[in-house]
């Protein structure tokens, strides 16, 4: 199962939070086409419960300074199926 390193970045961005606009790197270059975008809509639902679980954290205080992966619990149902 892919766990992918995501890292935050004013720069570049693979992703951006649906809630702040933070944007983030996501290392998923050995990756295919399909399965990085298979991946987005999880990303941006841990970054989501990223939000949830720090509500009163100011625009992209929510997310971690340091990088995080987004776990396979948090992957596409056909992800978990194809693993
Ligand atoms: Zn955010």
């Amino acid at each position: 199962m892919h766990h992918v390193l995501c890292t935050r970045s004013n720069l570049g961005n693979d992703v951006r939070c649906p809630v702040c606009g933070q944007g983030f790197l996501v290392f998923w270059y050995r990756l295919s086409r399909d399965e990085q975008d298979a991946l987005r809509q999880p990303i941006a639902r841990a970054l989501r419960a990223q939000h949830a679980v720090n509500p009163a954290a100011a625009v992209g205080g929510a997310h971690p300074a340091e990088d995080f992966t987004v776990p396979h619990w948090t992957a596409a149902p056909e992800l978990v199926a194809a693993a």
